[in-house]
C-alpha cells in the first residue's frame, strides 16, 4: 500500500501521477482534532471544531508543500456540480463560502491546491497532462449515480484535454467488501458492481462504478486504493465509526510550493 510519510502526516498517493503534481489522500494521523475526528480531519462541515480544522489545513499545507493562502475547496452536498477555479475564485470554500453546493473543482492555475473531502464516499483526483489541469471530485452513491466523475472528465475534454492524456486516481473509500446498501440504491448501478445478499440487500462497488465510467471515456484509472472501513485505523470511515467521523482530504496542486504563480 503506497502510504508515504510527509514529515508529520501520512498520505496515500498514486504512483501514476508525476512528481510535479503534488497530491495525496490524507490518513488520520498528525492533526489536532479530538474524539471521532482525531486527528487530521479536513472538512469544516462535519461537526468538528472549526479552529481545529483551520489548524489541520495549516498542517496539511505545511507538510505536503501546498500553498495555504490559495487553498480552494468544494462545498459538498452530493450534487453533480463541477466548477472551474479561475483567478477570481482562488480561496473559495476556505476563505469565503461558495454561493451554492459544488462537489467537483478543476483548475489550470499552478500553485493553487484543490481540496475535496470523503469518509467512505469516493474521492477522485484528475490530472490532464496535455493541458496542465487538475481536478478534485467527491462522488458518493448519489454523485456516482449522477455521474459527477464523468462530468468532470468531460469538462477537461471541453478545456482541450485528450482522454488518453488524463489520469484519474480513485482514492481510499468504502469497498464492495463493506458497503451494504438497499436494493433501490444498488439497482442504479451496473450489474457487475453489485452483489445480491439475503433480505434484499446488496454489496455495492462504488469505486468500481466510477472506474467503469472513466475507463469507458478512455482515461487511465488508478483504482488500487484501499477500503476505508477495512482500514479504519488508518482512514476515517463514516460507517466504521458509527456515522460520526472526520474526513480525509483529497488534495492536488500543479507545481511544488513557490514554483507556481497565478497569472
Ligand atoms: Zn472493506
Amino acid at each position: 500500500m503506497p502510504i508515504r510519510g510527509l514529515n508529520s502526516i501520512a498520505v496515500w498517493q498514486s504512483e501514476l501521477l508525476p512528481a510535479q503534481v503534488v497530491h495525496g489522500f490524507t490518513c488520520r494521523t498528525g492533526g489536532v482534532s479530538q474524539g471521532a475526528y482525531a486527528s487530521l480531519s479536513m472538512s469544516p462541515r462535519r461537526g468538528d471544531d472549526p479552529a481545529a480544522v483551520r489548524k489541520n489545513e495549516e498542517i496539511l499545507c505545511r507538510e505536503a508543500g501546498l500553498e495555504l493562502e490559495r487553498l480552494t475547496s468544494t462545498c459538498q452536498e452530493h450534487t453533480d456540480v463541477v466548477e472551474v477555479i479561475t483567478p477570481d475564485r482562488v480561496g473559495v470554500g476556505i476563505r469565503r463560502p461558495w454561493e451554492r453546493p459544488v462537489d467537483g473543482i478543476i483548475t489550470r492555475l499552478p500553485g493553487v491546491p484543490l481540496l475535496a473531502y470523503a469518509a467512505d464516499c469516493v474521492p477522485i483526483l484528475f490530472y490532464a497532462a496535455d493541458i496542465a489541469a487538475v481536478a478534485a471530485v467527491h462522488s458518493g452513491w448519489r454523485g456516482t449515480a449522477a455521474r459527477i466523475a464523468e462530468k468532470a472528465a468531460k469538462k477537461l475534454f471541453e478545456m482541450g484535454a485528450e482522454p488518453h492524456n488524463v489520469t484519474a486516481v480513485i482514492g481510499p473509500c468504502i469497498g464492495r467488501c463493506c458497503y451494504e446498501v438497499d436494493e433501490n440504491v444498488a439497482l442504479r448501478f451496473p450489474e457487475s458492481c453489485r452483489t445480491p445478499k439475503e433480505g434484499g440487500k446488496y454489496m455495492l462497488d462504488l469505486p468500481g462504478a466510477n472506474r467503469l465510467m472513466l475507463e469507458a471515456l478512455g482515461l487511465r484509472v488508478d483504482a488500487s486504493a484501499p477500503c476505508t472501513m477495512c482500514n479504519n485505523h488508518m482512514f476515517f470511515s463514516h460507517r466504521g465509526q458509527g456515522g460520526k467521523s472526520g474526513t480525509l482530504g483529497a488534495f492536488i496542486q500543479l507545481g511544488r510550493k513557490n514554483e507556481g504563480r497565478i497569472s
